[in-house]
């Protein structure tokens, strides 16, 4: 086949280090839910770029705003002057994100830089050292970023030392503690007193970044009770709380942004991949004298902003309101899990089903009394999709990623759990 010549020859070219490798998918063009690869073949999308086209690939009224914004200005800076669409969009995010108080917004390129962005403001604004982040998250790749990352040793080994003053504290994964609920949030809790009362002081905390749901950690949802007694011995000694939606915020857990499933209103959030529909658009949100606490150049990117940029997050913002899609994610999600739950009755192999709106994480596991991982299952059951006409992979080792376009059609959403039925079925047989 033409895509198994093209990854050969790519090998040549492309660093080793910005992907991680799967079964050879090469992208031809996509529409809505489809890809085609260029062989011709068609897939069903069920990871949407990293949950980066949550309004499908290629949606017309995205391409449409793109277009016309194209006709008048590529870009300018707006490190100099002003254009309308980074205006609208700063306008557009303080009116959609939680918390009934004055806000401000900087824009980047990336979730990485976003989430540098929150350890730069909760420093400058606290006048205080210490940034909190979680065992297992993913928050990018930027110097900044990758320190609060702690989920793989690539991204530490050779290019230390990293961003100093981040603490990593356990994230309350239920599934994988494999105790009951309120076990796990009692140890979770007393795991950042103990770190208060030994070695971290919490008045000398800026700020506590979580992913209000884990994506790259296996689409882990915490318990309600562990956020909001972490977001109270936040506000309790003057900590301010941030959230990174990037991969979990924009409609995809059935709600605007995953931090609303909690009482909680974030000082800070950090957004991006389907903000852009995937293009190079990042922004922060913040408390407006939390975004006041830098002056330029602090957080300065040329190509930040960019008009293009704006007017297909501008555009994918209309199309999520228009097509009531934060809905359709909620009972979207609600109807795949029931048939997922399903089938973990069926087979051995499937330990656990979770997740809330169209974002499951479908955990292979090898007993379904210890929770054991099961990563060669895992790749045997995304490969023989893939040979299906799906495009799926594993997070975490073993949990199946299930994080289609909220555009998906019933009919396609039906056929995609089908075939993964399928391939369930000849792994067990
Ligand atoms: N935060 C989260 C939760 C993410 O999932 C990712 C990307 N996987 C990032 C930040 C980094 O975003 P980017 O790759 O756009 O820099």
């Amino acid at each position: 086949s033409k895509a198994k010549q093209f990854v050969q020859d790519e090998k040549r070219y492309f660093a080793p280090f910005a992907r991680i490798p799967y079964y050879d998918l090469v992208i031809d063009h996509a529409l809505g839910s489809t890809l085609v690869d260029i062989d011709g073949k068609e897939y069903l999308d069920l990871i949407t770029s990293a949950s980066a086209i949550n309004v499908g690939h290629r949606h017309p009224k995205v391409v449409a705003a793109m277009r016309a914004q194209e006709d008048k200005l590529l870009h300018y800076t707006p490190a100099y002057y002003h254009t309308e669409p980074v205006v609208q969009l700063a306008k557009k995010l303080t009116e959609i994100t939680p918390g009934d108080f004055d806000k401000k917004v900087a824009f980047g390129l990336s979730g990485s830089d976003a989430n540098d962005a929150i350890i730069k403001l909760a420093r400058a604004y606290t006048k205080r050292p210490y940034i909190i982040s979680f065992v297992n998250s993913y928050h990018g790749a930027t110097y900044g970023s990758m320190s609060l990352s702690a989920l793989s040793l690539n991204m530490r080994r050779k290019m230390s030392p990293l961003v100093p003053g981040i603490f990593h504290i356990p994230y309350p994964d239920v599934y994988r503690a494999n105790k009951s609920t309120a076990e796990v949030v009692e140890e979770c809790i007393q795991a950042v007193k103990d770190l208060f009362a030994t070695y971290v002081p919490a008045e000398e905390v800026a700020c506590v970044i979580m992913e209000p749901v884990a994506g790259d950690a296996g689409i882990v949802v915490p318990p309600k009770d562990y956020v909001e007694e972490l977001y109270a011995l936040c506000k309790e000694n003057g900590i301010l709380f941030a959230v990174d939606e990037v991969q979990q915020g924009m409609g995809r857990t059935g709600k605007w942004w995953a931090i609303q499933h909690f009482d909680i209103e974030p000082d800070l959030l950090s957004t991006a991949k389907s903000l852009g529909s995937g293009m190079p658009i990042s922004a922060v949100v913040g408390r407006s004298k939390i975004m006041d606490s830098l002056e330029a150049p602090a957080h300065l990117f040329t190509t930040a902003g960019n008009p293009v940029c704006c007017a297909a997050a501008l555009a994918t913002i209309e199309v999520i309101e228009e097509e009531q899609l934060v809905e359709k994610s909620r009972v979207d999600g609600e109807y795949a899990k029931q048939r997922f739950q399903a089938m973990q009755s069926e087979f051995d192999f499937i330990g656990d089903v979770r997740g809330i709106g169209l974002n499951l994480g479908i955990e292979i596991v090898k007993d379904k009394v210890t929770h054991e991982k099961d990563q060669a299952a895992g790749l045997k059951i995304i490969y023989q999709a893939f040979a299906k006409g799906l495009a799926i992979i594993t997070i975490a080792k073993s949990v199946l990623r299930f994080q289609p376009a909220l555009t998906m059609t019933r009919a396609e959403l039906d056929r995609a759990i089908d075939t993964l039925h399928e391939v369930f079925t000849d792994l067990r047989d």
